[in-house]
């Protein structure tokens, strides 16, 4: 499945990337897979201040032609509420968050923010106001303070604690013998996976995005960890538009709308009470992974 995570994560390295041209120069990072980007539409604006209303009205979308990836993909979220995108593997949840973030752009239809076509925005500005935390985040080859405070370049060194608090990492990372200065391997050795998505999400604590992409671990962490990160995540998701590629019923339970996809198209689509009682996919889809809990309990 690593090749349906490269848009995110050619996300997250724009996402940085933004950040470090803000910085100046004297912050070098790896781009990896660096697109070669489209220039924005002459009518394109900044967008400050973003509230995070995400509107999809009719999106058709294909990445060859002939092949549709996306048909009449409709939803609105409105500002702070958690979207879940549920379905198997090529159902089209990547690429969702590809359309949202304009890596590409639909065929027909529309994409909404804040009432405004994504097309008038500039993508930079667009991207400036989206975190992302993956599965497995981007760690660089410098402390773990400075790997925090990539998040927003220009926060003191007590914001960076504070974030780190509130990610519940701070107390890992004061039990290292280097704490706040310990340096990390780009491919974050020394440091756990879960431990990694701690520093993540004080990363993005940090940025304070109007609009959050999350990628759910599938991967085990242990019990103490887990419960860590979900903690944080709330916490993080808290008063934003979220958008969860959500993998575990906890989650995706809690979520204000929840977008069942198949095969390109939406399927169903509300919250998790009204999905159980229709009685559709989603509702097997819960009685599937029932069973399997229980068979692995
Ligand atoms: P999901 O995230 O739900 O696993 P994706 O959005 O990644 O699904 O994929 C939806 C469909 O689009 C799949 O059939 C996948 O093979 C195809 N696809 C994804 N990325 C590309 C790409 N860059 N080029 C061509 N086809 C792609």
């Amino acid at each position: 499945s690593r090749q349906f995570t490269r848009p995110l994560n050619d996300l997250a390295n724009q996402f940085n990337m933004i950040l470090s041209a803000v910085a100046g120069a004297e912050r070098v990072f790896q781009i990896i897979d660096e697109k070669e980007e489209k220039e924005d539409e002459s009518e394109a604006a900044a967008i400050t201040g973003m509230k995070g209303k995400i509107e999809f009205k009719d999106v058709h979308f294909s990445y060859e032609s002939g092949q549709e990836t996306l048909n009449h993909i409709n939803f609105t979220a409105e500002p702070g509420e958690t979207v879940a995108l549920v379905g198997p593997t090529g159902a089209g949840k990547t690429t969702i968050i590809s359309l949202l973030s304009r890596f590409y752009d639909v065929n027909s239809g529309e994409i909404l923010v804040d009432g405004r076509s994504i097309k008038q925005i500039t993508r930079t500005s667009l991207r400036s106001q989206m975190g992302v935390v993956l599965q497995d985040s981007t760690m660089f080859h410098t402390t773990i303070r400075e790997n925090i405070r990539y998040g927003r370049l220009k926060a003191s060194d007590e914001e960076v604690e504070h974030a780190a608090k509130a990610a519940h990492a701070h107390e890992f990372i004061i039990n290292l013998t280097q704490g706040y200065d310990t340096v990390l391997d780009s491919d974050g050795k020394g440091v756990s996976h879960g431990q990694r998505q701690l520093l993540s999400i004080a990363r993005a604590m940090l940025a304070d995005p109007a609009l959050l992409i999350l990628d759910e671990a599938t991967s085990s962490i242990d019990t103490v960890t887990e419960m860590k990160i979900n903690d944080a995540l709330s916490k993080l998701m808290k008063k934003r538009t979220s958008f969860v590629i959500a993998h575990r019923l906890n989650t995706i339970r809690s979520a204000d709308i929840i977008i069942v996809l198949r095969q390109g198209e939406i399927v169903e689509k509300g919250s998790h009470e009204q999905l159980l009682k229709k009685g559709g996919f989603y509702a097997e889809l819960v009685a599937a992974q029932r069973a399997e809990n229980e068979a692995t309990m």
